[in-house]
Formats: structure tokens, C-alpha cells, sequence
């Protein structure tokens, strides 16, 4: 703990923006694949006390572009008539300020970078971090940019990890990006021994590798599996529901984590199809199913 500390500061003196005051610590959290009636039915009351939960719908249908654009700023859409796309942005990015305890953020405010962590770090002051479980978000890809710190997860299913390791400084408001796995494919949560994670019969590898391999329900460079029947569809869907309660628990620490002051926003990057048309899992789907993605955020205090 003591080294990570060193960490924050040593890069908290790189910066040289001032910290304005009253700027709220910032949080999103990204439950990986977690589509809308999945949480809906898994119906969790800690995270339901951040707001009235909105259908809304992802702007892609994979990991690594749909968060690259919620890293633009972009949250999930409403899919509004009648909106000229440009007026629907400027909108959208106003509700910055009630996130930040901000005045004066809108979309021109990030340009030319338009990359969320770098203005919040460089204009604004935020230490700014990434704990992600997905391999495909690892530190090395371009969505790495303007992080103080970008952790892949040793697990990829262990969100309770990720707020153990966080940390919060007394003079500097922070900004989380907490990318979350038992969401995703297996829908395993961390208690579960590996060999009783579901399995595609057939297949080596796949669980390591993640989203590398599975996407869509094909694999790619391997042999071709069997595909689900409706029976292994329901027993996976209902894992993704089971995930989303257990969560709801660790919800609860991260509340009682977070300092006072802190903005949270949880939403999905994308949904997960469980056989309906055909379509098992994200990708390479088009399916209203794989965009509708649930969208929660609040002050719990
Ligand atoms: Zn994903």
C-alpha cells in the first residue's frame, strides 16, 4: 500500500493544473456484457440507491470500441427522436458538471484530445486510474491515455479486488475507471473453482483467453465448438443474473469505500445474447439485444 502511495504522489506532482475547489471524486463502473434484463431481473437494491435505473443503449457491440467511447465521455444513448446528433452530445456532456461538482465542462471542452481521462487529469487536476479485467483492455492499448495508473486485474472476475486496492487522496479528487468481469462469460464470481466454470465442449483455452477468442459464439484460430443448446443458454443467462446479485454486495463496500463527494456512474459496455435469433454472447451480433445496456448513476452520499 505504502508503494502505491508513493505512486499517486509522485505523479500527482507532474501535474499543473490547479485543483478548483469542490470537485467531486468520479467513478464508472462498467459491469463487462451485463445486458439490460439481466439486471433488471437481478433487480440489486444497494446499486439501485444511486438512481432510477434507464434502459439506455451501447454505441458498440465489443469491449474495447464501446469503451473507448465512454472514455470520449460519451455514456450510453437514449436513442432520442427527432435530436440532431450533435445537440444530443452537447447535452450529454453537461451532466459532467453535476458529475464533477464541475462548472464550464461541455464537448468543447475536451477538444482537440477528446479523451476523458487526459482533461480530467490535465485540465482539471484528477489523479486518474484504470482497473480493468478484461485482457483486450490491457495497459498497453491505446485506451491507456492520460491514466496516472492502468491496472489489468490478476483475476478477471474480482471486482471486491479492485476496491481493496483503491485509494483516494485528500487534496486531489481521483477518477476511477473500474472495468468488471463476473459479468462476463463464464459469469463466474470469485468463490467459484475453474473446473466448475461452464464449459464449451471441445474447447481448450477459451476461458484463459476471454474475450481474445469467445466473441459472438465463435471461436477464432481454434476448433469450432458445439453451440449451446437452449438448456446450457438458460443456466448461463441466470449465471449472468446471479453475478449481478452478488455484485450488489460488493457495491456495498465500495460505498462505504468511497470518500464523501463521489460521483458514480455504473452502465455496461454492451449486452449478451443467450440464444435468442441464434446469437450466443457479444461481437460480432447485431442485435438490439447486444446495445441495451443498463445505466445507474448517483451520489450515495
Ligand atoms: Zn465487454
Amino acid at each position: 500500500m505504502f508503494g502505491k502511495r508513493s505512486e499517486a504522489v509522485e505523479a500527482v506532482q507532474e501535474f499543473r493544473a490547479p485543483v478548483a475547489e469542490g470537485l467531486s471524486n468520479y467513478i464508472i463502473v462498467i459491469l463487462d456484457s451485463c445486458r439490460w434484463d439481466t439486471f433488471v431481473e437481478a433487480c440489486p437494491k444497494t446499486l439501485m440507491k444511486l438512481g432510477e435505473v434507464e434502459r439506455r443503449y451501447s454505441y458498440a457491440s465489443w469491449t474495447a470500441p464501446s469503451h473507448y467511447n465512454l472514455l470520449m465521455g460519451l455514456m450510453p444513448h437514449t436513442s432520442p427522436q427527432y435530436v440532431f446528433a450533435s445537440e444530443y452530445y452537447k447535452k450529454d456532456f453537461l451532466k459532467f458538471n453535476e458529475r464533477l461538482g464541475a462548472e464550464g465542462v461541455s464537448f468543447r471542452s475536451l477538444v482537440p484530445r477528446l479523451y476523458l481521462p487526459d482533461y480530467l487529469r490535465t485540465t482539471l487536476g484528477y489523479v486518474t486510474r484504470a482497473m480493468v479485467s478484461l485482457p483486450v483492455l490491457n495497459s498497453h492499448t491505446p485506451l491507456n491515455s492520460g491514466f496516472d495508473s492502468f491496472r489489468l486485474m490478476p483475476d478477471h472476475n474480482d471486482m471486491a479486488a479492485m476496491v481493496d486496492a483503491m485509494t483516494f487522496l485528500p487534496d486531489r479528487p481521483s477518477f476511477y475507471l473500474l472495468n468488471v468481469g463476473e459479468t462476463h462469460y463464464p459469469y463466474a464470481l470469485p468463490s467459484e473453482p475453474k473446473n466448475e466454470w461452464p464449459r464449451i465442449s471441445g474447447v481448450h483455452g477459451v476461458f484463459k483467453h476471454l474475450d481474445d477468442h469467445v466473441v459472438g459464439g465463435k471461436l477464432v484460430g481454434e476448433e469450432e465448438p458445439r453451440f449451446f443448446d437452449q438448456n446450457q443458454l438458460d443456466v448461463l443467462r441466470a449465471r449472468q443474473v446471479d453475478a449481478v446479485r452478488y455484485l450488489d454486495g460488493v457495491f456495498e463496500k465500495l460505498f462505504d469505500t468511497v470518500p464523501e463527494n463521489t460521483y458514480i456512474t455504473v452502465t455496461s459496455d454492451h449486452g449478451e445474447l443467450f440464444g435468442e435469433d441464434g446469437y450466443f454472447g457479444h461481437g460480432p451480433v447485431f442485435h438490439e439485444k447486444v446495445f441495451e445496456v443498463p445505466f445507474v448513476e448517483g451520489r450515495i452520499r
